[in-house]
């Protein structure tokens, strides 16, 4: 049934987990229904996609099959900068408790470690068309963060997006009451992360890789731009093994003790996606794939300053 991450709350997070980032209305349910059923047990969702209801149904029904219990699964979902004042914090974490019919998250992260402005429009923009920061800083908002875990509603927190300054900067937080157990984090082999992984590892945090297979399907994508999934190199060495090239992206992940969300709503490549238990990369297929890194940024929002080395 795969391999799990260690937490340092010491639970246990499925390495493999299902993306559900722009998986559409009429799509995500049987595509978390199919995961559910060939041993996916982490999902990794977010108020942000807008799909947590239907999310929601399909793990009901799983639950209902009795093919899953609540414990049996690893629910994570993230805090969108919208809602990063304190007073609004718990109320988006209802919504997505709501929403996906569950009374605790197994982890809830902070999408961003930057807030905007509050309100219905999920990228307030001003006149110049950039987007409007909230007033509240991510060390206050993650002081309701902590509290969400001594209510229960959620079992553990963490972060997304954050480079190694802002870790440092939370990690120093007077009165830090809880780490952040993750930092889920764009990753694959153009975007290896060496430093930012080793420094999370060294304080004692997981990373997990969002867009681990290139996020082929990002709005932004231009005909010209690579292809991880096509590589010459990475079909020579799914031959070898007789995997696909997402099997080799996926397990190259799990090698560096990094968890991986592959998104998809397409029942054979869900089912694909998790045959990567049945095989091992040698250290010079690692170190090939390694050497892709080029530091190239699939999801580079304009919005928000990836400038930081790592
Ligand atoms: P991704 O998982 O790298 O790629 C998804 C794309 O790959 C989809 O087009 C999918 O199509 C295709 N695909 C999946 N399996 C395949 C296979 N076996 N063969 C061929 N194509 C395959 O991209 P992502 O969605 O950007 O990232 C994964 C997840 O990370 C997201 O869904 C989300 O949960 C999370 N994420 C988090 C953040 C953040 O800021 N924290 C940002 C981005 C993403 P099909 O659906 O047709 O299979």
């Amino acid at each position: 049934m795969g391999a799990f991450i260690d937490l340092s709350t010491k639970a246990k997070m499925p390495i493999v987990g299902l993306g559900t980032w722009q998986s559409s209305s009429g799509k995500i349910k049987e595509a978390v229904k199919v995961a559910i059923d060939v041993g996916y047990r982490h999902i990794d969702c977010a108020l942000f996609y807008q799909n947590e209801n239907e999310v929601g149904e399909a793990i009901q029904e799983k639950i209902q099959e009795k093919v899953v219990k609540r414990e049996d699964l690893f629910i994570v979902s993230k805090l969108w900068c919208t809602f990063f004042e304190k007073s609004l914090v718990k109320e988006a974490c209802w919504k997505t408790l709501k929403d996906l019919k569950l009374d605790y998250l197994d982890v809830y992260l902070m999408h961003f470690p930057q807030g905007f402005q509050a309100g219905k429009d999920f990228w307030p923009r001003d006149d110049r068309g950039s987007v409007i920061p909230s007033k509240a800083a991510f060390l206050d908002t993650w002081e309701v963060m902590e509290q969400l875990v001594d209510e229960g509603l959620v079992k553990a927190i963490g972060i997304s997006n954050f480079n190694h300054f802002q870790i440092e900067k939370l990690l120093n937080k007077t009165g830090l009451k809880y780490k952040p157990v993750t930092n889920q984090v764009e990753c694959h082999p153009c975007l290896t992360q060496d430093r930012l992984i080793q420094y999370c590892h060294s304080k004692g945090i997981t990373v997990t890789a969002y867009s681990p297979l290139g996020s082929p399907d990002r709005p932004w994508a231009k005909p010209e731009d690579s292809s991880l999934l096509e590589d010459p190199k990475i079909k020579e060495i799914a031959l070898k093994h007789k995997k696909s090239t997402a099997n080799i992206v996926i397990r190259f992940h799990i090698q560096r003790n990094v968890a991986v969300i592959p998104k998809s709503v397409t029942p054979a490549h869900i089912v694909e996606n998790f045959q990567v238990f049945d095989f091992k990369l040698s250290n010079e297929e690692m170190a090939a794939i390694l050497s892709f890194n080029r530091n190239w940024r699939f999801c580079n929002l304009e919005e928000y300053p990836f400038h930081a080395e790592y």
